[in-house]
C-alpha cells in the first residue's frame, strides 16, 4: 500500500460504531453496553490491539456500561500464562480496568461442550472422518461450491457417540472434527460447514489435561459474547465474513442473550508489521532482545521506550474508527509522542559524543552552580542547578574546524553560548597522532554569567554541556524503524526488508548529574537531542538510557506546510 495516511480523525469523538450504540441505547434495543476486549494469549499485546482496547473499554465508559476482558485460549499449542499476565499489566498500564470482569474462553468448555452436543441432537452439526487434505479440496473455491462429506448424514446417535469418543481421548490429533451442518454450496465459504471442534492432545494453561478436544474460534467466540452478555461484538473487519456464521450459531443454540458483531478497520502503521506471530518470530529468532523491545510496536515496548500510555490513547483517537482500512504514517505517531512529551518532560543536559573543552582562565579547582530552568513550557516545574567547572563536555558535532556557511555552533576564535552558563571563545585546538580532534582549549568572559553580555553582545550559537568533574556517563540506545520499507514484505519476503541498523549503541556519553539521582523511567528531554529515558538494564553503576524520540517533527512540518 502506498498511501500512507490517517483515516478521518473521528468528529468530536464520534465514529459509527458510537452511533451504533448510541441508537441502540436510545431505541432501548439495549438497557447496559456490554463491551468486551478478546486477545488470544498468544503473544504480547502490540498497538494495533491499543485501537481495539481503546475502543472497547472507551465506549463502555462512555456510555455508562462495562467492557469485559476475555482471553480467547481455545489454543493450547501457542498460548502461555505469560502472555496471560503480560496483557493483563499492558491493557492496565494503558489506562483501563475491567474490574471483576476477567473471563477465560476455557471458562467455558462445559458449556460449549453442552451446546456441541445439542447442534449434534438437532441434526445441524456432524463427526468428519476426512483427512485434512480432503476437507479442504472439498470446501471448493471463491467461484465453486464445495462438495458434501461422505460423513455428513451420519446418524445422530452415531455423531453422539464419536464426539463423546473424541472428548473421552479415545482418537489421535487429526483423525475427526466436529463439523456444523449448513451449506456446501454457500457462498460464503464460512458457512460451507465449518469446523467447531478439533482433536488436540495439548495440555492448557488453566484446564490443564482435561480437554483433548478444543472449540474453534468461531465456535467460541459468539457463544462466550453471549454467556457473558456481550451486547456489542466489536472485531476488526477480517472477521466480517464470519458474521453470518457468528449469527447462525446464535440462532441456533440456547443462549442466554443474542450479542451483535460489528466489524471495524485495524490499525496498521507504515514500517510496522502487526501480527504476533510475525513479533514472536522476531523475539525467537533474536531479531530483538525480546518483546518489550523498544524497537517493537508492542505496548511493552514502547513502554520501555518511554512513550506515555495517555500518547498511545490520544494517538488511537486522533486515528479515529472508520470501516475502510488504511495505512497511518508513523510521522502522525511521533508526532502525537513529541506533543505531549514537550509540554511534560523535564529538561536535561547530556553530551551523546563527548569532546573535551578547557576554559583555560577559569581557576583550576574551582566550581560553581547555575540555575537551569526544567521545563518552559510548565512555569510549575522549577528549576534546578547543574554544577560548572573549567573543564566541560560538548557534542562533538557543535565543534568544526572549519565551518561551512551557516554553521553557527563552535569553531576557532569563534564565540558562542554555553546554555545557562557563559559566552566561550575557542583559542586552540589540540589534536592527537592522527590528526582527530580531542581538545579545545578556549577562554570565557565571567561577565556573561547567565548567559547574556552586560555590553549587548551577541552570539549565534547556543550549545550544550556537561561539567567533566560530575559528569556520569552512560550507554545510550538510539533506535531506528525495525523494516526498511514503509509496507514491510510488500515485495514478497518480510525478514528481507529487517533493518540491520536498527539498533545503534552510543557508550561513553556524559549526562548531568541530576540524571543518575532517583529510577524514574519516564522520558526527559536531552536539551537539543531529543526525549529519552531510563532503561531497566541500569543499576547502581551502570545508566543506560533509551531514545523515545529525536526532536525533529517532519510531521507537524508537514501538516503546516500541506
Ligand atoms: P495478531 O494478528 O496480531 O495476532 P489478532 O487479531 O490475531 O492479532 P487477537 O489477540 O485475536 O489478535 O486480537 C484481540 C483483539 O484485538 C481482536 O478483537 C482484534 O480484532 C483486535 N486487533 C488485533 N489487531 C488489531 C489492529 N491492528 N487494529 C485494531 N484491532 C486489532
Ligand atoms: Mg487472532
Amino acid at each position: 500500500m502506498s498511501a500512507v495516511e490517517a483515516a478521518p480523525a473521528a468528529e468530536a469523538g464520534r465514529d459509527f460504531i458510537r452511533d451504533i450504540v448510541a441508537e441502540d441505547l436510545a431505541a432501548g434495543r439495549v438497557r447496559e453496553v456490554v463491551t468486551r476486549f478478546p486477545p488470544e494469549p498468544n503473544g504480547y499485546l502490540h498497538i494495533g490491539h491499543a485501537k481495539s482496547i481503546c475502543l472497547n473499554f472507551g465506549i463502555a465508559e462512555e456510555f455508562g456500561g462495562r467492557c469485559h476482558l476475555r482471553f480467547d485460549d481455545t489454543n493450547p499449542t501457542k498460548e502461555e500464562q505469560e502472555y496471560i499476565d503480560a496483557i493483563q499489566k499492558d491493557v492496565r498500564w494503558l489506562g483501563f480496568d475491567w474490574g471483576r470482569h476477567l473471563y477465560h474462553a476455557s471458562d467455558y468448555f462445559e458449556q460449549l461442550y453442552a451446546w456441541a452436543e445439542h447442534l449434534i441432537e438437532k441434526g445441524l452439526a456432524y463427526i468428519d472422518d476426512q483427512l485434512p487434505e480432503e476437507m479442504r479440496a472439498a470446501r471448493g473455491t471463491l467461484t465453486e461450491p464445495g462438495r458434501n462429506s461422505p460423513f455428513r448424514d451420519r446418524s445422530v446417535e452415531e455423531n453422539l457417540r464419536l464426539f463423546r469418543e473424541m472428548r473421552d481421548g479415545k482418537y489421535p490429533d487429526g483423525a475427526r472434527v466436529l463439523r456444523a451442518k449448513i451449506d456446501m454450496a454457500s457462498g460464503n465459504i464460512n458457512l460451507r460447514d465449518p469446523v467447531l471442534y478439533r482433536i488436540l492432545h495439548a495440555s492448557h494453561p488453566r484446564t490443564g489435561d482435561r480437554w483433548c478436544i478444543y472449540p474453534t474460534y468461531d465456535f467460541a467466540h459468539g457463544q462466550s459474547d453471549a454467556i457473558e452478555g456481550v451486547t456489542h461484538s466489536i472485531c476488526t473487519l477480517e472477521f466480517e465474513d464470519h458474521r453470518p456464521l457468528y449469527d447462525w450459531l446464535i440462532e441456533h443454540l440456547p443462549v442466554p442473550a443474542r450479542p451483535r458483531q460489528y466489524e471495524f478497520a485495524r490499525l496498521n502503521l507504515a514500517y510496522t508489521v502487526m501480527s504476533k506471530r510475525f513479533l514472536k518470530k522476531l523475539v525467537d529468532e533474536g531479531h530483538v532482545r525480546g518483546w518489550d523491545d523498544p524497537r517493537m510496536p508492542t505496548l511493552s515496548g514502547l513502554r520501555r521506550r518511554g512513550v506515555p500510555p495517555e500518547t498511545i490513547r490520544e494517538f488511537v483517537r486522533r486515528v479515529g474508527v472508520a470501516r475502510a482500512n488504511s495505512v497511518v504514517d508513523l510521522a502522525m505517531f511521533d508526532h502525537a509522542v513529541r506533543e505531549l512529551l514537550n509540554r511534560t518532560a523535564p529538561r536535561r543536559m547530556a553530551v551523546l559524543r563527548p569532546l573535551k573543552l578547557v576554559i583555560e582562565n577559569y581557576p583550576e579547582g574551582q566550581s560553581e552552580e547555575l540555575e537551569a530552568v526544567n521545563n518552559p513550557e510548565d512555569a510549575e516545574a522549577g528549576t534546578r542547578h547543574i554544577p560548572f567547572g573549567r573543564e566541560l563536555w560538548i557534542e562533538r558535532n557543535d565543534f568544526m574546524e572549519d565551518p561551512p556557511k551557516g554553521f553557527y555552533r563552535l569553531a576557532p576564535a569563534r564565540e558562542v553560548r554555553l546554555r545557562y552558563a557563559y559566552f566561550v571563545t575557542c583559542r586552540e585546538v589540540v589534536k592527537n597522532a592522527a590528526g582527530e580532534v580531542v581538545e579545545l582549549r578556549c577562554s570565557y568572559d565571567p561577565e556573561t554569567r547567565g548567559g547574556n553580555a552586560p555590553d549587548g553582545r551577541k552570539v549565534r550559537g547556543t550549545i550544550h554541556w556537561v561539567a567533566a568533574s560530575k559528569a556520569v556517563p552512560a550507554e545510550i540506545r538510539l533506535y531506528h524503524p525495525l523494516f526498511t520499507r514503509p509496507d514491510p514484505g510488500g515485495a514478497g519476503d518480510l525478514m528481507a526488508d529487517l533493518n540491520p541498523n536498527s539498533l545503534e549503541i552510543v557508550s561513553g556519553a556524559m549526562l548531568e548529574p541530576a540524571l543518575a539521582a532517583g529510577n524514574s523511567t519516564e522520558a526527559v528531554q536531552f536539551e537539543r537531542q531529543g526525549y529519552f529515558c531510563r532503561d531497566p538494564d541500569s543499576g547502581p553503576d551502570r545508566l543506560v538510557f533509551n531514545r523515545t524520540i529525536g526532536l525533529r517533527d517532519s510531521w507537524a512540518k508537514a501538516q503546516a506546510s500541506g
